[in-house]
């Protein structure tokens, strides 16, 4: 699960993590008192408005109805209102949203951090994730920071340093450290990282995340080390223990079929192509993607049905593949194990006829216990359903369909 950048901060300042302060607003009025709060906070009066949406790249991004960027500096209080309202309701485009955008409900009013000093402000990369291949967390660090990682990763691969960490053990001082001097850094700003980056592992380990991006972590021009960004992603599968955390989720942010699917107790991901499926259990889910694609085809979702597949899961099922215009045929591939085809097959024909007008034809895979009745269930309905026994006559039926 992801999290605003507005969120992230305060968790991670909860972990005594510094963070560049600011105060979220979802008005332009409102971001004026968050810009007067912040200067008598912090004694900022030059402040950047920051789009809230869960998509990086929003300095270089643009609000579609204003022109603006996602992250705008002002350097005037009076100002604040104005470019905020620039942003706010607006349809921000970055190279994470794709060209649909997404729209702005909340700006994040925050201290300006890169103000003149004794030195310049340099920003750093700083991110911690699961490495699944090694079965341990690594941070990666760069002295390249503000940039695409991607890129950097591209075109300097030898300036992103990688330090793994066994997870029994935790991080280790030395380790702390090692990050800090490769980043080239010493005396108190030295000091700073090692203990932002304590503090940022134990942030990551707290939260049960799988990834976190501080990008960039800047060095401010007397040496303090702070977060300017923070992307945070939980992992799902702690969000039961991590109550807190799952109350920050923004459902406005997630595909509304997605959400739809979760509410139904479906494991739902929209996919481009134009074979609507749905299986129960994920292995199959794939090798019926798998299948699709063989036969010419392209899968419009994954959808596991998970294992007591009945009416009411197939209707939310059709349901919500039939909402995706690009559907040309459903395939519903299902292993009768604990489940009975012939159960799984009246089920199909109750969601049909509840759900009346269904302009696809949808194959229907039965395979296991009572396998025949349920095809003969199927073959029976008089619908434009047509069954399957075999993967084989299934990619068939579909790969007609397709064709036709
Ligand atoms: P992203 O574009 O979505 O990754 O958003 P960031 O939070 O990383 O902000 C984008 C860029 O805005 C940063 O890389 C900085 O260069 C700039 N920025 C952010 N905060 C400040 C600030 O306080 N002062 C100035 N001058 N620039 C800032
Ligand atoms: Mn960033």
């Amino acid at each position: 699960m992801n999290i605003h950048e507005y969120q992230a901060k305060e968790v991670l300042k909860g972990y005594g993590v510094r963070i560049q302060e600011g105060i979220v607003a979802d008005t332009p009025e409102a971001a004026h008192a968050a810009a007067v709060k912040l200067n008598e906070q912090t004694g900022t009066s030059w402040f950047v408005i920051k789009a809230q949406i869960h998509a990086g790249g929003r300095g270089k991004g643009k609000v579609n109805e204003t022109g603006s960027n996602g992250v705008v500096l002002a350097k005037k209080l009076e100002d604040v209102a104005e470019k905020a309202k620039n942003i706010l309701g607006g349809t921000l485009v970055t190279h994470q949203t794709g060209p649909e955008g997404k729209v702005v409900n909340k700006v994040l009013v925050a201290e300006d951090v890169y103000y003149p000093g004794a030195s310049e402000p340099k920003e750093y990369y700083l991110s911690i994730l699961l490495d699944r291949a090694t079965g341990s967390n690594v941070i990666m660090a760069s002295t390249e920071g503000g940039m695409d990682i991607e890129e950097v990763a591209e075109n300097s691969p030898e300036k992103i340093m990688k330090e793994w960490i066994d997870p029994k053990v935790g991080l280790q001082p030395f380790q702390a450290r090692k990050v800090a001097f490769a980043l080239g850094l010493s005396g108190n700003a030295f000091k700073e990282m090692v203990k932002f980056i304590t503090a940022l592992y134990n942030a990551y380990e707290g939260t049960d995340s799988s990834q976190f991006e501080i990008n960039p972590v800047l060095k401010t021009s007397d040496d303090k080390i702070l977060a300017v960004d923070a992307k945070v992603n939980i992992d799902d599968n702690a969000l039961y223990r991590q109550k807190a955390l799952a109350a920050l989720r923004d459902v406005a942010e997630e595909d509304p079929l997605e959400v739809e699917a979760g509410e139904s107790g479906l494991n739902y991901v929209k996919l481009d192509g134009n074979v609507g499926c749905m299986v129960n259990g994920a292995g199959l889910a794939m090798a019926t993607m798998d299948m699709i694609k063989l036969v010419g085809g392209e899968p419009a979702n994954f959808l596991d049905v998970g294992g007591g597949a009945n009416a009411t899961t197939v209707e939310a099922g059709f349901r919500i593949i039939l909402q995706d215009p690009n559907v040309k045929a459903i395939l519903i591939n299902v292993f009768g194990g604990i489940v009975r085809c012939d159960r799984i097959a009246s089920g199909v024909v109750e969601a049909y006829k509840t759900i009346g007008d269904i302009r696809v034809p949808i194959i229907v895979r039965l395979q296991g216990t009572n396998a025949a009745e349920g095809a003969k269930i199927i073959d029976d309905s008089g619908l434009k359903v047509f069954s399957a026994i075999t993967l084989k006559e299934a990619a068939d039926k579909v790969q007609a369909v397709l064709e036709a």
